[in-house]
């Protein structure tokens, strides 16, 4: 480690005019405390901050990083689409060639509308479900995060719980009536729900892994669908974090549920922003200007983000697939083993190439028992890594994750910091 004096005055700058100094919070290192680092570049699995410290990176920008940083096919794209202009406000052909991807790989999906963040899309899916249905409730799970929507902040997970903000001030209660919060994995709940509500929507991830990761039980995604169908109410499934990076077609590739909207984001702009919501066609014809329910934005389609989420889409053969499962199996069972040796409580919870160890040991099913976890060893098992050149997510509440970038001698790295940190979070338990 070459120290943290460049990251630590950037810090000092940045406190003065940004809030907390960063511009998403998990990145202030709140929830494991020093200083966070700055980071001045990237290449295949590592990442380099402005001290000159290398770490190997298992956040990969929260997901859009699936093939490593600078991966030479983006990196062409994106030069190849700079040559020709950043915007013009119009429709452009790298846009029709994106939402055609989309359409591909994500059979309910058959119109598609690009936007810029997976805030975006989640929030105009719900405007659109509420449109179509004429209704306004909507159902939420605790711990199921859909970006900072003001309707869906209510319990959610991802940076909310990080920081224990339950209820977000600035959320009137006006927009926030109309969300039911109900425990995730409980059929009992939602039965009750709909026999007491008129609902317009469900709204779920579609494998959650914002406060850790705790797959959907088998067939609780089917039985959402068919409570929404007998209900007259839409399933909208949030595969922001899921699509394209748990198998070409997302979770609908493992769990094939027939969602009436999809959300989607981080992978499918291959690191700059772009996101989508699509579905049905009869429910997407709503959509102004085909239908009454407004929605627009000036760098929706964005030609750069196109190019990098195509050329990212196109690359995601078998190959590179079969590369991410890999390196997640090894990593998470060489983590688990590492724990288990030094007799930290933990638990390893997979859902495909997705997984996230909670410093609990008892199974999470919901948000209440991933609330157990013991945070504190987590904050030593996080700073011992990165003290040994690894960058994990830092919260307990974050999934791990890889790349296809993410090689022999960089799990070899990583296998060689894990019992060091392991150590640590023994001393905290
Ligand atoms: C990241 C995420 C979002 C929000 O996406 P942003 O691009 O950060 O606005 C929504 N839903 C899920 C499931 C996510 O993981």
């Amino acid at each position: 480690m070459s120290g943290t004096d460049n990251s630590e005055a950037l810090f000092a700058r940045a406190k003065a005019v940004v809030p907390g100094g960063v511009n998403s919070p998990v990145r202030a290192f709140g929830a494991v405390g020093g200083t966070p680092r700055f980071m001045a570049a990237g290449q295949g699995p590592y990442i380099t901050d402005v001290d000159g410290n290398r770490y190997v990176d298992l956040v990969c920008s929260w997901g859009p990083m699936i093939l490593g940083h600078r991966h030479p096919s983006v990196v062409s794209a994106v030069s190849g689409a700079l040559d020709h202009g950043f915007s013009y406000g119009t429709a452009t052909p790298g846009e029709v060639e994106l939402a055609e991807e989309i359409v591909v790989r994500m059979a309910p999906v058959e119109k598609v509308r690009l936007v810029s963040s997976g805030t975006e899309a989640t929030m105009s899916a719900v405007r659109l479900a509420r449109g179509f249905t004429g209704r306004s409730k909507v159902v939420k799970f605790a711990g199921c995060y859909h970006g900072h929507v003001d309707a869906l902040l209510a319990s959610a997970g991802s940076g909310v719980v990080t920081f224990g903000l339950p209820d977000t001030p600035g959320v009137t209660g006006a927009s926030a009536a109309d969300t039911i919060v109900l425990p995730y994995n409980s059929v009992e709940a939602v039965r009750e729900a709909f026999a007491a509500f008129e609902i317009a929507c469900v709204i779920t991830e579609a494998c959650p892994a914002n406060m850790g990761v705790v797959p959907p039980a088998p067939g609780f995604n089917a039985f959402l669908k068919e409570i929404c169908a007998s209900n007259g109410a839409l399933l909208i499934v949030d595969e922001v974090l899921t699509g394209f990076r748990v198998s070409p077609a997302g979770w609908y590739g493992l769990d094939p549920v027939d969602a009436d909207l999809m959300t989607f984001g981080k992978v499918m702009g291959g690191g700059l922003p772009a996101a989508a919501f699509g579905g049905r066609a009869d429910v997407m014809a709503h959509l102004a200007p085909e239908g009454p329910v407004y929605q627009a934005g000036t760098l929706s389609g964005n030609p750069l983000a196109c190019a990098a989420g195509l050329a990212t889409l196109r690359a995601l053969d078998a190959g590179a697939y079969a590369k991410v499962d890999a390196a997640a199996a090894a990593v998470s069972a060489a983590a688990s083993e590492a724990l288990s040796a030094a007799g930290v409580p933990h638990r390893l919870q997979s859902a495909g190439n997705l997984f996230s160890i909670f410093f609990t040991d008892a199974p999470v099913s919901n948000f209440a028992e991933a609330q157990t976890q013991n945070t504190a060893a987590y904050r030593a098992f996080f700073h011992s890594m990165l003290d040994s050149g690894v960058y994990l997510p830092p919260s307990a509440y974050e999934a791990w994750f890889l790349s296809a970038s993410h090689d022999q001698e960089v799990l070899e790295r990583i296998a060689q910091a894990l019992p060091a940190a392991a150590k640590a979070a023994s001393t905290q338990v």
